[in-house]
């Protein structure tokens, strides 16, 4: 019903899921339906999904029988199961379901807290977009006794059921299950919550809210200031595996001994939730520097905003001395090199060209490229050159031409 009125209207791609979970086991099936929007005219559709999950059922609207590959998929250095299904020409409702069961792989889980989000690899997405844009409606069913957060407010909730919806990224639809949550949330804009799982807060928990606001604040008055979040969730589900950004505004950190305390993990904090900005960029080409460098810049801008430019000076050396030999920026291949070369070249390398490029334009005129940048969506390398050469100069656009090429 909801679907189909959020359907007549639409210019992104709608997912909805059906989400039903076991918390002890962390055995789950998974309803999944992908509809194109108007504006896509593909006639071919596919889905790539883990191929560790059972495929139960595929369901199209397609022309002919939805057909189902394994095949190996450089990105994840895995095979996994792709359907394609092939629609017919002109055709006005184009649509897959998939209907799969699964275990959480280690890593999502600790005890009966369940962790389905961003790096859960849970959802099917479209080859070499996993962070395109969709709308979704979010339906979560548990047992009773056992609670679920996502990075909206339910829109409905009964006892063991509930229903999210919102815009985001294809694989980042977050349920996060548990039985008991507290949260933390300080008292001034923005609104920041720190939610944990299973376990009481403690001293280490309410810093780190005090620097989510810190750090939250200084983006919305930098990177941010043309696009500023009014409220930020963080996640700590104590899974124990990693940290990741969400674009819905939350970062999950799964580490249990995070302390903001120590400048390494104060730095993952400022580099996750910067990732609310830097996000449009593809992994699969030479524009995720405009994830990974820029986030890892911005980390580096809050340090050294935050009184610590010894700190700054130290971090931006290392990263330096990581860069050299290291491949240029522009046209790196990532499926050409050995996976660390990636962090050399997308991060780290990355990260210097930006300083530089701060050097050279002073922070106030920096700042407002790098606004405008996040303002913007800017998801390719030359995207960016254009921002540059439009406030900085056609002298300086040519200059970072240079520095990425070398
Ligand atoms: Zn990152």
């Amino acid at each position: 019903m909801l679907f189909g009125t959020l359907a007549s209207c639409y210019a992104r791609p709608l997912v909805r899921v059906q989400l039903d979970l076991e918390p002890a086991t962390h055995r789950f099936t998974c309803h999944y339906t992908f509809r194109l929007p108007a504006a896509d005219t593909s006639s071919v559709l596919q889905l790539n999904l883990n191929r560790q999950f059972q495929l139960q059922q595929v369901r199209s609207t397609g022309a002919a029988p939805p057909r189902t590959t394994r095949l190996f998929y450089p990105f994840f250095g895995d095979t996994l199961q792709q359907v394609t299904v092939r629609f017919a020409k002109g055709q006005a409702r184009r649509q897959v379901e998939l209907t799969y069961a699964g275990t959480l792989a280690k890593g999502n889980f600790a005890g009966d807290v369940n962790v389905l989000s961003g790096h859960t690899n849970w959802l099917p997405f479209r080859p070499y977009a996993e962070y395109a844009v969709v709308d979704y409606e979010l339906a979560v069913r548990v047992p009773t006794g056992y609670q679920v957060l996502s990075t909206t407010a339910p829109r409905r909730q009964r006892a063991g059921s509930y229903t999210f919806r919102g815009s985001t990224s294809a694989t980042e639809l977050t349920a996060i299950v548990a039985r008991q949550f507290e949260q933390l949330a300080a008292g001034s804009a923005p609104r920041i919550t720190v939610v944990k799982a299973a376990a009481a807060p403690g001293r280490p928990d309410s810093v780190l809210l005090h620097k989510t606001q810190d750090i939250v604040a200084f983006y919305n008055r930098s990177i941010g200031r043309q696009d500023a979040v009014a409220q930020f969730t963080v996640f700590l589900p104590g899974t124990n595996h990693e940290a990741y950004g969400l674009l819905d505004n939350a970062a999950v950190i799964t580490y249990t001994d995070f302390d903001v305390a120590k400048r390494e993990d104060l730095l993952i904090l400022a580099h996750e939730i910067s990732h609310k900005w830097w996000a449009y960029g593809s992994y699969h080409d030479d524009s995720a520097w405009l994830n990974e460098a820029f986030a890892t810049y911005s980390s580096l801008l809050y340090l050294q905003a935050s009184g610590d430019a010894e700190g700054y000076r130290q971090e931006l050396a290392k990263l330096a001395a990581s860069a050299v030999g290291a491949p240029p920026v522009l046209g790196f291949d990532r499926y050409q090199h050995e996976p660390a070369v990636f962090r050399r070249v997308v991060y780290n390398k990355g990260t210097v060209i930006l300083a530089a490029l701060h050097d050279r334009l002073g922070a106030e005129s920096f700042n407002t490229v790098l606004a405008a940048t996040a303002a913007r969506k800017v998801s390719t390398t030359a995207g960016f050159l254009g921002v540059v050469g439009q406030l900085a100069g056609q002298t300086t656009r040519d200059w970072l031409l240079a520095e990425l090429s070398r």
